[in-house]
Formats: C-alpha cells, sequence, structure tokens
C-alpha cells in the first residue's frame, strides 16, 4: 500500500482562501493537509462559522477524517476519502457567505460528476455579505466561465439575505458529466453595457439617493454610467434591512459584477465609492479578468486542464492561492506581466 504525503500550509500567509483552496485540491486530488496558523495575521485568527462550514462541507463530500475542526481553531488535519456525488445541503447559521462555501467544495465535487450524474448543493446563511463575492458575481461572472471550464454549473438564489441575516440560500445544480477544459481568457471584446443597481432594503430612501448621487456625480462620465441604467430596487423577499451596490460591465467576453455591501461605519457615499472606483479600475485596464474573478478560476482551472488568462496585477489572494496549488501539483502558477495586465499560465 502506498502512503500519500501530507502537504503542509503555513495559514498565516493569507485568510480563509486558502483553507478553501486546500479543501478543493485535497478532496479532489485525494491528498491529505495539515494548515497551521490558521488566518494567523487576520485580528480574529482561527477559523469562524463560514471556514467551519467550508471546512465541514468538504469532509462531507469526499468522506474526510478531520481534526481541529473547531470554531477558533488554527490548526487543522484533512485526509480525504473519495468524493460522492450527490445532493448536499449546509447551514452556517449565520449570515456568513454562502459563496465562500461553494467555493470550498464545487470544483472537487463536480470533478467526479460523470455522465447520467446530478449533483446539487444548498447552502444556507447570507447572499450578500462584505468581501465575499456577491450572488449576481456567482451567476453572472463565475458560473460562465466555469462552464467553460467543462463544470456544467448553475447557481440559483432561492432567497437572498444580507449578512446581517442567516436566512438565505443559495444552491449550486449540475448534471454530468464533467468535460475538462482548459480556459483561454485572454481577450474581452468590445464593452456592451454599463449598469448599476442599489439594494436598499428596509432602510430609510435616502441611503440609495445618497448612493446614486455619487455614481452619477463622480462617476458618471469615467464608467459610460447614465441615470436610466441605474435601478433602485428595494428588494421586498429580503425581510431584514440591507444595502448594497452593485455595478455589472458587460463586455462581449462576458459580465463583471462589481458589489460593495453598505455595513456599520460605512458611509453610503463610500459604499458607492468603492464599487463604482473597482469598476472604473477594470473598465480602464483593458483585460478580460477582473481582480476578484482572479483566484477564483485558479482551483477550478487546475482541476480541468489549466490554461491562461489576462488580468490586472495578481492579488495576495491570487498569490497564495497559486502556492496552494504548486504545493499540491508540484507544478507553478506562472504570473507575468505584459505590455496590457498580467498573464496567468495555470498548469
Ligand atoms: P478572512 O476573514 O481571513 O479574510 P475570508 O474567508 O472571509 O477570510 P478571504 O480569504 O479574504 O475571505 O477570501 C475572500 C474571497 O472572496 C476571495 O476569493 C475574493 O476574491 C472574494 N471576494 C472578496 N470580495 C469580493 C467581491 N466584492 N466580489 C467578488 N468576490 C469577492
Amino acid at each position: 500500500m502506498t502512503t500519500v504525503k501530507t502537504i503542509e500550509i503555513n495559514g498565516a500567509e493569507g485568510g480563509g482562501q486558502i483553507l478553501r483552496a486546500a479543501l478543493s485540491m485535497s478532496a479532489a486530488l485525494g491528498i491529505p493537509f495539515h494548515i497551521r496558523n490558521i488566518r494567523g495575521k487576520r485580528e480574529k485568527a482561527g477559523l469562524g462559522r463560514q471556514h467551519l462550514s467550508s471546512v465541514r462541507a468538504a469532509a462531507a463530500i469526499c468522506g474526510a477524517e478531520v481534526t481541529g475542526a473547531e470554531m477558533n481553531s488554527t490548526e487543522l488535519t484533512f485526509v480525504p476519502g473519495e468524493v460522492q456525488v450527490g445532493s448536499y445541503r449546509f447551514d452556517i447559521g449565520t449570515g456568513g457567505s454562502t459563496a465562500l462555501v461553494l467555493q470550498a467544495i464545487v470544483p472537487a465535487l463536480i470533478c467526479s460528476l460523470k455522465a447520467g450524474e446530478k449533483a446539487s448543493v444548498t447552502v444556507t446563511g447570507g447572499t450578500y455579505c462584505p468581501f465575499a463575492p456577491a450572488f449576481e458575481f456567482l451567476k453572472e461572472t463565475l458560473e460562465p466561465c466555469l462552464n467553460r471550464m467543462g463544470y456544467p454549473v448553475t447557481f440559483t438564489m432561492p432567497r437572498p439575505a444580507f449578512f446581517q441575516a442567516a436566512g438565505g440560500l443559495v444552491r449550486m445544480e449540475a448534471a454530468g458529466p464533467f468535460e475538462p477544459a482548459p480556459l483561454e481568457f485572454r481577450e474581452r471584446g468590445s464593452l456592451k453595457s454599463v449598469s448599476a443597481v442599489i439594494l436598499n432594503c428596509h432602510l430609510p430612501p435616502e441611503v440609495a439617493e445618497r448612493e446614486k448621487k455619487v455614481l452619477m456625480r463622480d462617476f458618471g462620465d469615467r464608467l459610460g454610467l447614465t441615470e436610466d441604467a441605474v435601478t433602485l430596487d428595494a428588494n421586498p423577499a429580503i425581510p431584514e434591512a440591507g444595502n448594497a451596490v452593485l455595478i455589472r460591465t458587460g463586455f462581449e467576453s462576458g459580465t463583471s459584477v462589481f458589489s460593495e455591501i453598505g455595513r456599520p461605519r460605512l458611509a453610503a457615499e463610500s459604499v458607492a465609492k468603492i464599487a463604482a472606483d473597482e469598476s472604473a479600475a477594470f473598465l480602464e485596464a483593458d483585460v478580460p479578468v477582473c481582480r476578484h474573478l482572479q483566484d477564483q478560476l485558479l482551483v477550478p482551472m487546475a482541476l480541468a486542464g489549466g490554461g491562461h488568462f489576462v488580468t490586472t496585477a495578481p492579488s495576495a489572494h491570487t498569490r497564495t492561492c497559486a502556492q496552494v496549488i504548486q504545493a499540491f501539483t508540484g507544478k507553478p502558477v506562472h504570473m507575468d506581466q505584459q505590455k496590457h495586465g498580467w498573464l496567468i499560465t495555470v498548469p
């Protein structure tokens, strides 16, 4: 019997994303890992609710033996079994990000999907959370890229919820087979549209008006945003108070969604400005892959035959994610600065 070597990971080099990348790679490749210093440099180090849910979800899909899967744990050992395709439900128990729990398990689960098989995952938690993909990003930005790589996934949001509440639902459904295809994403084609949605639920309308004012006054020209391309949405399906600004840039090659979520001590003006600054930087960069999509493409690509994409300067998330991939595969992800942006090559 051959023993598979355990991969050692230092979690201090990043946040929850190192852990999620390791969970995906481990479950997909059947390679155990040990991570220490989980979220070591974060204010509150160790596993938070969303990270713990990701660990439990990854363990459930591949029958892993896990030690250290507790709240605030800074160390974890994960020994995967075989991925079992099927129907799964996970509840974060707080308004933690449903998208990030999916990030930890979708590539590994779908990699095992054969013709005639189906898989689904429903996660309960938040669908609009700070520092995480909004549902629209998952659906409109990530899903088409996953489909291009042969992951036959569809995301839906049966129930939206802000991070302050715990009752949002996001679902992933897939019908096999997984047909891995290298991703080639180097051009974005011409710009088709720029639009914005201001979600403002059970809060004074003035919040949305202040956000719209910043979008139009400070970014109208830079984004090419017209009055009628800004929608105010009080979404009555969301029972709790919450606020978000979502900006969509639609290019021939796909849509990028930029979001910022309203939260305590962040002025409405800043919520609008952060989302608008990010989308303006993307429009001006002349690359097809935005800053947040970057790191989220790496693991699915590594498991689907690799490929290339062009993006802005690699983020810390992208660099740490690349290190995790190299630790599991022995192959480096290359990042080369070009005249326009950076070319990322995934083996
Ligand atoms: P920590 O609290 O340690 O930072 P975390 O699990 O909450 O851990 P990160 O490790 O920072 O989060 O990872 C966040 C993930 O969410 C990354 O994949 C990042 O690209 C993505 N992300 C963050 N903000 C956005 C956004 N506005 N739109 C799309 N994706 C986002």
